[in-house]
């Protein structure tokens, strides 16, 4: 079975409608959202319709910070992040509030454990940067895939049964082979805030009976989703950062 793994939508729905078109065009139908459906973006409610239209045919979603400082947990967060959550607060209705308070911070899907932060404490919002996070999200769990997000920059690791982790090199588009006789830890870049320098939407292809996992990107109307921003006057350092790709 191949799954789509979607992470930080970010309220930008025409980078979620490009990722889900192209993945129902490859006739991947599983499908997992890995947090952050809003913040930063112009489109929360749009978002969370289409998401929550997808688990109501069984795909998974996970809670991420943007969400948690939608529904008012925002201690940490501070400037735009912030301004953008309260925004998106005071415009969710109830029944999109219920639908991100009913998501949970962590699932399990095969072999597979999913996250939105780090593994070892989803509820910090730890970044998976480097092989020593890499190696704290692994030692909590024995699930042979960790997949997350909240980076916005995707990243691939290997733990060795030695415990020996590190990060290795890929490349978007080919698939990788997820070798049973390690454990593998993948970053999946952003849906609708990407960071790498590409603005195109990032999202991953995992084929659990082939092993394999594909990172992948697909453009999209990246000034629709800016025209939007500055329609409900977002900072436009958001619209600046779509348009870059950081
Ligand atoms: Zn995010």
């Amino acid at each position: 079975m191949r799954i789509g793994l979607l992470t930080d939508i970010h309220a930008n729905r025409a980078a979620l409608e490009a990722v889900l078109a192209a993945l129902s065009e490859e006739g991947v139908e599983t499908l997992a959202f890995l947090g952050d459906l809003v913040g930063y973006g112009p489109d929360p409610e749009a978002c969370i319709a289409l998401v929550a239209e997808k688990v109501g045919q069984g795909a998974v979603a996970l809670r991420g910070n943007h969400d948690a400082a939608a529904l008012g947990e925002r201690e940490s967060m501070n400037g735009v992040a912030r301004l953008v959550a309260d925004w998106t607060g005071a415009r969710l209705t109830a029944e999109a509030r219920a639908f991100l308070k009913s998501l949970p911070m962590s699932a399990s899907l095969g072999p597979a454990y999913l996250t939105h932060a780090s593994a070892d404490e989803p509820g910090a919002w730890t970044y998976v940067t480097n092989p020593a996070r890499a190696a704290a999200a692994f030692g909590a769990t024995k699930a042979p895939l960790l997949f997350c997000g909240h980076v916005h920059r995707p990243a691939l690791f290997s733990a060795e049964h030695n415990g020996m982790v590190r990060a290795l090199p890929w490349r978007p588009g080919p698939e990788i082979p997820l070798l049973p006789s390690r454990r593998w830890l993948a970053v999946l870049g952003a849906v609708g805030q990407p960071r790498d320098g590409s603005p195109m939407a990032a999202y991953g292809i995992w084929d659990n009976a082939r092993q394999s996992l594909s990172f992948r990107r697909v453009a999209y109307d990246v000034a629709g989703t800016v025209a939007r921003l500055r329609a409900e006057g977002l900072p436009e350092v958001l619209a600046q950062r779509l348009m870059k790709g950081e």
